[in-house]
């Protein structure tokens, strides 16, 4: 099938052979596999994922040249998304030549939602694939041992000028390695000349096909230099999800974590409850701190390689006032997601996604739903060394605190603006044989959700001011009180069996608090995830693991920005508080 862009009218790849342009164009323009033969990593970062073809291509070529050590980084820009079924599709015609990338790369493939997204396709190949205007998610890229080959796609310059920006060549000039190359099919005037004028010695090389020419680029300004990680083992404090996530991110760069949990059991803290819906927290407006819980919420409902994977059930997010509606609205109106992955439903289409009459209009996601938390902590820590004492400095490269408030103990953090909130849940049965069976989660102010065997999960309660754990029958009645008021159908159908109380923490500003600890090398935080633990924990974690292994990072500059704990100082300077 050729596929074409109605909107820029132009192609995604030459209607002769796909295939034999993209290896003319950006493999042998860039020099491939030559160019990674002496390189311990290479990032290649591409303008238009488009079908994922020129992917595809280098990742086989990788595959099939590099040695066993070798790891790829490809970044890729995509403003209009295709769906994973127009991918197939469109390169079905090579499904046999990828051998099993075509149909990896689909069952991967991010949900379509605006940001960025990180794809491990194998031990040694990691996608990194951005879903904005490249103009605009360009300047966020981190690649801390800088990009190696351009591959400049996107539909010609004539159709698409926007794309062809100063931005994007000032970018490349910041990004690239020493040595990098370039290489695109157009030899449009003015993409030779920026290049020029942004550190690239510019020539022409023979166009495919019908193509007189394409351009050719050497970066031979001075570039990033390239220092490559030297970690190896990681102490890991805090055997929740916050440290199982990490443990699993870094096992899979080949770093050896070892989980330093004082109780000696995984999930003994709030990340022990039967089940854990997964959304999003909503606001109006898109954020660097919304893109972050898209990143995590799309890594979780496509989580794969695990023994625990998540039951996707889909949530209903009942509007119960008009905050509510306008927050909803502006979260689909302004994050960028695709309608596939959420949308607006009035109470009766609600209601039959549901299973149960609900009483309010709804804002959907198809792709949440539930997961263990518990099995999800083993299933992270599989095979990992978990040790009851306290890490001896020397034995690490690097310690991770990922022990919600007990952060505050390391002196370099007992400023932190964290403490903890006590949450209840409730266990329910049915009371009769009719009564109603929820198809999907339903979240108000609480939640409820099914469980596998007619029960289900109502929770939660959110209690910053108790610190103890018992489960209480005052918890119970107000969490089945919203229940009732919020899903009425569900009144007296089905009875308090018990319940658990765990305490989560939580950030002053409610935002989680992850990266690189200010002025302590090799010390790094992961905590107060709250009460949206499974997503934030592993974006966390795998933000964390680009860190200690020095690679593209997974989340956009500003993001990181904004989980980093030095956000409450910068505040405290800008409001002229003195340093506490
Ligand atoms: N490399 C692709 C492949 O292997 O199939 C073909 C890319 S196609 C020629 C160009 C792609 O650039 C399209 O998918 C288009 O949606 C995307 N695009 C156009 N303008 C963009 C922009 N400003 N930012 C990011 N992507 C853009």
């Amino acid at each position: 099938m050729t596929i074409r862009s109605e909107q820029f009218d132009d192609i995604y790849f030459s209607p002769d052979d796909g295939l034999a342009e993209t290896h003319h164009v950006f493999l042998q323009g860039n020099n491939l596999p030559a160019a990674w033969e002496n390189q311990k990593s290479f990032t290649i970062t591409e303008t238009g994922f488009g079908t994922g073809l020129n992917f595809l291509c280098a990742w086989k070529l990788f595959d099939e040249t590099a040695k066993p050590d070798q790891i790829l980084d490809y970044v890729s820009f995509e403003k209009y998304p295709l769906s994973p079924s127009v991918i197939r599709e469109s390169l079905s015609r090579w499904s046999g030549h990828f051998g099993g990338r075509l149909e990896t790369i689909v069952m991967h493939y991010p949900l379509r939602v605006n940001g960025f997204h990180r794809v491990h396709l194998s031990p040694r190949v990691r996608l990194t694939l951005i879903f904005d205007d490249v103009n605009d998610a360009l300047p966020q890229l981190v690649a801390p041992q800088g990009v190696n080959a351009w591959f400049l796609d996107g539909f010609a310059p004539a159709k698409n000028p926007q794309m062809w920006s100063e931005v994007l060549f000032r970018e490349m000039q910041r990004l690239s390695a020493p040595g990098a190359t370039a290489a695109s099919f157009t030899a449009a005037g003015h993409v030779r000349r920026n290049l020029a004028a942004h550190g690239f010695s510019v020539t022409k090389g023979r166009g495919y096909g019908r193509k007189r020419d394409m351009t050719l680029a050497n970066f031979i300004a001075a570039g990033q230099s390239a220092t490559p990680s030297r970690v190896q083992r990681v102490a890991i404090i805090g055997g929740g999800l916050a440290g199982t996530s990490c443990a699993w991110a870094l096992k899979r760069r080949g770093i050896t974590p070892v989980i330093h949990e004082p109780s000696g059991h995984l999930a003994s803290f709030a990340s022990g409850n039967l089940l854990g819906l997964f959304n999003p927290r909503f606001s109006r407006y898109r954020t660097p701190e919304s893109d972050f819980y898209s990143s995590g919420y799309a890594a979780i409902a496509r989580l794969q390689g695990l023994a625990e994977t998540p039951r996707t059930c889909g949530s209903l997010h009942l509007v119960t006032d008009d905050e509510k509606r306008k927050r909803f609205e502006g979260t689909c109106e302004n994050w960028g997601w695709h309608a596939d992955h959420a949308r607006m439903l009035n109470a009766s289409e609600a209601g039959e996604v549901a299973g149960v009459a609900l009483p309010a209009d709804a804002l959907f996601l198809p792709d949440s739903g539930h997961i263990s938390p518990a099995a999800l902590c083993r299933a992270y820590a599989d095979g990992v060394d978990i040790v009851t004492g306290d890490p001896d400095p020397a034995s690490f490269d690097a310690v991770i605190l990922a022990n919600g408030v007990m952060a505050k103990e390391h002196p370099a953090l007992s400023w932190l603006p964290v403490y903890t909130v006590r949450g209840q849940v409730s266990h329910l049965a049915p009371l009769r044989d009719d009564a109603p069976v929820l198809k999907t989660n339903i979240c108000y102010s609480g939640y409820i959700s099914a469980t596998n065997d007619r029960g289900m999960v109502a929770g939660s309660t959110f209690q910053q001011w108790r610190h103890d754990t018992d489960v209480t029958d005052d918890d119970h009645a107000a969490i089945i009180g919203h229940l009732e008021a919020a899903v009425p159908a569900l009144k007296d159908a089905y009875r308090v069996t018990g319940g658990r109380a765990g305490l989560r923490c939580a950030a002053k500003d409610r935002v989680p608090v992850v990266g690189a600890v200010p002025g302590e090398t090799g010390l790094y935080v992961s905590t107060a995830h709250g009460s949206h633990g499974l997503i934030s924990s592993l974006a966390g974690a795998e933000y964390l693991a680009d860190c200690l292994s020095r690679s593209v990072w997974s989340l956009a500059h500003a993001t990181a920005d904004a989980l980093d704990s030095v956000r409450f100082r910068r505040r405290e300077e800008k409001r002229g508080l003195p340093r506490g």
